[in-house]
């Protein structure tokens, strides 16, 4: 699978562009003229560039406005065409983009554009250039690339051929199975888009909402599926425009874009019938059993009050590390591990951060093979030196630079906390609050890092994604979104924060980046949970008795049941699938806080209680401008 990217793609000047194009791996590049026009240097210098880069020009777009115009139009497009023809040999490539034409003055008829285009294809010949017509879905004549199809094929010139865009095809929702007709010498590229589903207007979906595939809702694996079926072994080449990316580093876009080609390759390859598609083999999608601890870094004194939460929540400390400054603590399936050590990763994460939840043990059914998908999708992996007969953990770095590892039930890695842990006697003083596992982790993260780590999970795990859904901040909107396996036993929701005045804006902004803001425990009797809590001294999050009027009023609830809600600190949510209750600790640190929920069947996560909540954990962060004491 060759794999190439639109310089429009990518966020920042040419030059750095180019190096990030080149350093994710792709094998080519799309010249869009607009960045080719802002540089200081002449096509050949350009060229030279790319080159030097070791990557190939796959085609110069866009030329516009072409096919079906009238005369004096028509004479002047055909000049105008020459000169691009000029800057494609400087440049060192023999395909342009010809997308059809939107202008008001064109003429339709397939024989009128086919006759342009076998004129034009003679000229390209005579140089040694290729012509490829792609049909916009706001084309005047022509937006379904069946009918750019029936032109290319009655230009009857090799020279021209068609280029197909997934985002144009699946947008007007034209039947893909059409594409599997075309013969694989006439696709002259592959252009590869996903979107979410909003409906809008189909220009300004595609220049604003466009993301990498696999990031939105369209139908991409199947569309290139099609087109792996005629054998096309050329370019996919992705052709993004989206205003989130214009925010992100070029690396990261452009690893981001080598990442989301992968694992649609992958995803193609594994069906029937893909002979087209060579891609390095890799294992499936790992599928996750659980989440089987949960690490954070912390100094001697963070590790005290820390400690005092994690017990008023009825977690014993269970067991201590035979050689580093590392305590476990647990109840129920959950495993909290406090890490106090002064050097290694740990150290160096609290130095930065603070304390931090910074690393998420994961179950897997086998280690090496999650960590060989990990690895063949971009991921850095990770580790340290452990002490002498102790058990190395694979790792890959995850979101914010915190770390991902992988445990299996297999040989040392099942006995982990056997060969490491020395287990502790806590004389049973800490009476256990019937919390149960890890229902979610709260990923907060820059606004233009969401769609990077919602890829990073879906490529790699066995999950899905949600919809975006808007979390209202009193101070502004949160897009929040959901990564989860079919059991719920991994659920990671994500937030991207994109004012700083937003309780996650809050938290990126002091704690230097994205990081886990919250973990939500499960029980399955929350008034049980609250009674016990409150007998541990665990002080919940205040909310205003106005948020029981109306929760009562909204969802009709006996008056009774407000009651005891309200005497408790407990929000209530409900869905077509059941009722929720959450209880929320207030804020530790720069807005780092613990949910505890238990599902009645319900599915989503209280997004119409953030509002409510946010205001009331805002209440307890440090204003703007007092200095961390
Ligand atoms: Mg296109
Ligand atoms: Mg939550």
């Amino acid at each position: 699978m060759k794999t190439s990217i639109a310089t429009v793609s990518i966020s920042g000047e040419l030059p750095d562009k180019l190096a990030a194009i080149a350093a994710a791996g792709f094998d080519g590049v799309e010249i869009f003229e607009n960045d080719f026009l802002a540089f200081d240097g002449s096509p050949a210098d350009v060229g030279r560039m790319v080159r030097d880069h070791g990557l190939e020009i796959t085609l110069f777009q866009p030329f516009r406005d072409f096919e079906g115009m009238p005369e004096p139009h028509r004479s002047r497009t055909f000049d105008r065409a020459e000169r691009k023809f000029d800057i494609m040999q400087q440049l060192g490539t023999d395909l342009v983009l010809v997308c059809s034409n939107v202008s008001p003055v064109s003429l339709g008829g397939i024989d009128r554009a086919a006759a342009d285009f076998h004129e034009l294809g003679e000229r390209a010949a005579k140089r040694g250039l290729r012509v490829g017509y792609e049909a916009l879905a706001w084309g005047r004549h022509i937006y379904d690339h069946r009918d750019a199809w029936e032109i290319v094929r009655r230009a009857q010139h090799p020279n021209i051929g068609i280029i197909l865009d997934s985002f144009h095809s699946l947008a007007r929702k034209i039947d893909i199975n059409s594409i599997r007709s075309i013969p694989k010498e006439s696709i002259f590229i592959v252009q590869l888009a996903d979107a979410p589903l909003i409906d809008m207007d189909l220009l300004y979906w595609s220049r604003h909402f466009r993301n990498m595939p696999g990031e939105g809702d369209l139908a991409v694996a199947d569309f290139t599926a099609a087109i792996a079926e005629t054998g096309y072994d050329g370019y996919f080449s992705l052709e993004i425009f989206n205003d989130q990316f214009r925010g992100g580093s070029a690396t990261a876009i452009a690893a981001d874009g080598h990442r989301s080609l992968v694992y649609l390759g992958d995803k193609v390859r594994r069906r029937p019938a893909s002979s087209g598609l060579t891609l390095a083999p890799m294992p499936e999608r790992v599928p996750v059993r659980g989440i089987g601890f949960i690490e954070f870094s912390a100094d001697a004194d963070d590790a005290a009050a820390l400690t005092t939460i994690l017990q008023t929540l009825g977690f014993s400390r269970t067991a201590r590390h035979r050689s580093k400054c590392v305590d476990l603590y647990e109840q129920g399936e959950i495993r909290i591990v406090v890490n106090t050590e002064e050097v290694g990763f740990a150290s160096a994460a609290h130095a930065v951060r603070g304390t931090s939840a910074y690393a998420v043990g994961l179950l897997v059914d086998d280690a090496p093979l999650a960590m060989a998908r990990a690895v063949a999708l971009g991921a850095e992996p990770f580790s340290q030196a452990v002490g002498q007969g102790e058990v190395e953990i694979p790792a890959v770095r995850g979101v914010g630079g915190g770390l991902i590892y992988l445990l299996d039930g297999k040989a040392d890695l099942g006995r982990i906390w056997e060969i490491d842990f020395e287990p502790l006697d806590d004389g049973g003083k800490i009476v256990p609050a019937g919390l149960l596992r890890v229902d979610h982790i709260a990923q907060t993260v820059a606004y233009e890092e969401m769609l990077t780590w919602l890829l990073f999970y879906s490529s790699i795990f066995d999950v899905e994604k949600s919809p975006v859904v808007d979390i209202i901040d009193p101070s502004g909107v949160v897009r929040s979104q959901v990564i989860q396996n079919s059991d719920g036993s991994l659920r990671v929701t994500m937030n991207g924060a994109e004012n700083r005045r937003t309780l996650a804006g809050h938290f990126i902004a002091e704690n230097f980046g994205s990081g886990v803001q919250h973990i939500a425990f499960s029980t399955d009797d929350i008034f049980a949970t609250a009674a016990t809590l409150k007998a541990n001294g665990f002080q919940p999050l205040q909310i205003s008795p106005n948020y029981y009027d109306d929760v009562e009023a909204r969802f009709g609830l006996d008056p009774e049941l407000t009651e005891r809600l309200k005497a408790d600190n407990i929000l209530y949510d409900r869905d077509d699938h059941g009722e929720y209750f959450q209880l929320y600790s207030p804020t530790y640190g720069e807005g780092f806080f613990l949910e505890i929920v238990e599902r009645r069947g319900y599915r989503g996560y209280g997004a119409a209680n953030a509002i409510f909540r946010i205001a009331a954990l805002k209440k307890n962060l440090r204003p703007a401008g007092v200095p961390r004491s």
